[in-house]
């Protein structure tokens, strides 16, 4: 399997060579240059199977052989045996046709599990293999730090340094991440806000010279091994609800687009797909694109559902490729002129992405009213991220006939500020996670210095 990139002119990569890369060098994300199918009766067979055995068979066509399956079959099984449900992602009937798909039962509690512990253990395999090192570094206001940290943890061939805005992360965000106390994984508390984390990240990716030749690795949303272990719970849930023989709806609470995106390729590989729900908090370009053509940048709000506070959304121009036919030298177009002032899509591509998607966004204010509606129907009690998914899947469904899938993206107990908010007591955090705030921690604080970060890194890599 061969990788393009988004904007036509990066050279194509192999599988092991783009997940070690990240973004492409013209500034595009990679895809894979045809999208593997699976045919009906490939999904019929999957009836019954477990979630490992179902993610094998979802993304072996993308490892393109460049792992032996049995190999790839262990990564998956043990990424899989870390989270704390039997199902891994289990399906929660909570009305009539509705269901939520409960992607939090991973180490941290939030859906970027189910990609990064695959992630981190394809990213050894390959470093093991090459006889190499490489370096992560990434920038984090909660949720993506503490996920890779776990994904990372047991990765003898990596280390990882994770900036967090020192004294501006929840405690419980904080202690999931400096709790870890592994020789390979390093916390820097920035003595600034998270703007000043991400450039001095991107920064370091730009100009890697400090690190004498070692490979610094991108675990963010376009790495494209995270959007294909999302594919899996896509096609594992429509399976359980009777695909190939019956359609399934999916409403995803959304802000960076890869898990949204990722059910799209589910979808063009032949999972037979009604509707895809964009659920969007109050920053909401993802569905002022899709609803009104407005394709602009706008001032960043802080909202009760944080990990969907965003301003851009970097993996729409995946599924930007896609509605524009895969014109490369298109989407470069698109993409410069929005980087500078206001931009709208043209006719055709906005047509084609408006038979699948239709979007909705949910203020702070109805997210509250949310969780306490939702509690009341269904004793459920939904984290506010999930709670954007659900209204949206409510107002937004073609019928009720076909079944409607909401994704629940994080575990209540993670964002108990929104849950007290609604006028509900505290969530207990489950078993393995009691104690937390009783735990050891590690971390290093350092001023919002490119040159101070970088000779840290420099020097305490292993
Ligand atoms: C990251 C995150 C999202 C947004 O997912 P994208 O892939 O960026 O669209 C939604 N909910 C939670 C809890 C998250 O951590």
């Amino acid at each position: 399997m061969r990788y393009i990139s988004t904007r036509g002119q990066a050279p194509a990569l192999s599988f092991e060579e783009v997940v070690l890369t990240g973004m492409a060098s013209d500034g595009g994300l990679y895809v894979p240059e045809t999208i593997p199918t699976l045919s009906t009766a490939d999904l019929e067979a999957m009836a019954g199977l477990s979630y490992a055995e179902i993610a094998f068979r979802v993304m072996k066509p993308f490892v393109g052989g460049e792992i032996d399956d049995d190999t790839f079959r262990q990564l998956v099984e043990d990424a899989y045996a870390t989270f704390s449900h039997e199902a891994v992602v289990p399906l929660n009937q909570l009305a009539s046709n509705h269901f939520l798909l409960e992607l939090f039962h991973g180490p941290t509690l939030a859906f970027k599990d189910v990609a990064l512990q695959l992630l981190g253990r394809i990213l050894d395999h390959f470093l093991a293999k090459r006889g190499e090192r490489a370096v992560i570094m990434g920038a984090t206001s909660g949720d993506t730090g503490s996920a890779a940290i776990e994904g990372c943890r047991h990765c003898d061939n990596l280390d990882i340094f994770i900036l967090h805005p020192h004294n501006r992360v929840s405690e419980v965000q904080r202690r999931q991440m400096t709790s870890v106390l592994a020789d390979n994984v390093f916390n820097i508390a920035i003595e600034g806000d998270f703007d000043d984390a991400q450039a001095m990240v991107k920064a370091s990716f730009a100009d890697q010279a400090f690190l004498n030749g070692t490979r610094l690795v991108a675990v963010n949303s376009i790495n494209w091994a995270r959007i294909m272990a999302q594919v899996v719970y896509y096609v594992a849930s429509a399976v359980a609800l009777g695909a190939p023989h019956r359609e399934v709806s999916f409403s995803v609470p959304s802000a960076n687009f890869g898990n949204v995106f990722a059910g799209y390729v589910a979808y063009r590989m032949g999972l037979p797909v009604k509707q895809f729900v964009v659920a969007t908090n109050a920053n909401d370009i993802l569905h002022r694109t899709l609803a009104d053509n407005d394709f602009s940048k706008q001032a960043l709000k802080a909202t009760l559902a944080p990990s969907m506070d965003i301003v851009v959304s970097s993996n729409f121009e995946r599924l930007l490729f896609e509605a524009y036919d895969r014109n490369g030298d298109a989407v470069r177009d698109l993409l410069e002129r929005f980087q500078q002032e206001p931009a709208v899509l043209a006719e055709a591509p906005l047509a084609t992405l408006r038979e699948k998607f239709v979007s909705h966004s949910v203020d702070d204010d109805t997210i509250l009213e949310v969780i306490r509606e939702a509690h009341g129907r269904t004793k459920e009690l939904l984290d506010p991220h999930t709670a954007t998914g659900y209204r949206a899947a409510e107002r937004m469904r073609a019928d009720a006939s076909t079944p409607m899938i909401t994704l629940a993206t994080a575990h209540p107990a993670k964002f108990a500020d929104a849950v007290l908010q609604a006028g509900f007591e505290g969530v207990p955090l489950p078993a393995h996670m009691a104690g937390l705030l009783e735990r050891e921690e590690r971390y290093t604080v350092l001023p919002a210095e490119l040159e101070a970060v970088q000779a840290f890194v420099a020097e305490q890599r292993r």
